[in-house]
């Protein structure tokens, strides 16, 4: 279980209707169930890529790269000779 409040102790997002800190877009996140309950990624903005966790966080305009990886706002990752 991904305890939000360790790695965005400033974040206040609403889950009824999560709001971009940001640019005010509606956010979502990514979500999978392990078989006991769901767990959470962070939540991410389609419009500024704003991301809830800081090492996602595009919205500055910077790319996420490492090991050959390329990550999104919502913590997802893409080899880069797939893009
Ligand atoms: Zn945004």
């Amino acid at each position: 279980m991904i305890d939000q409040t360790q790695t965005n102790p400033d974040a206040i997002i609403d889950d009824e209707s999560p709001i971009c800190p940001k640019c005010g877009a509606e956010l979502w996140r990514q979500s999978v169930h392990n078989g006991v309950g769901w767990e959470y990624g962070p939540y991410g903005c389609e419009d500024c890529k704003w991301s809830e966790w800081e090492i996602f966080d595009l919205s500055n305009g910077q790319s996420n790269i490492r090991d050959g990886l390329i990550f999104d706002q919502w913590g997802m990752a893409m080899r880069i000779e797939n893009i």
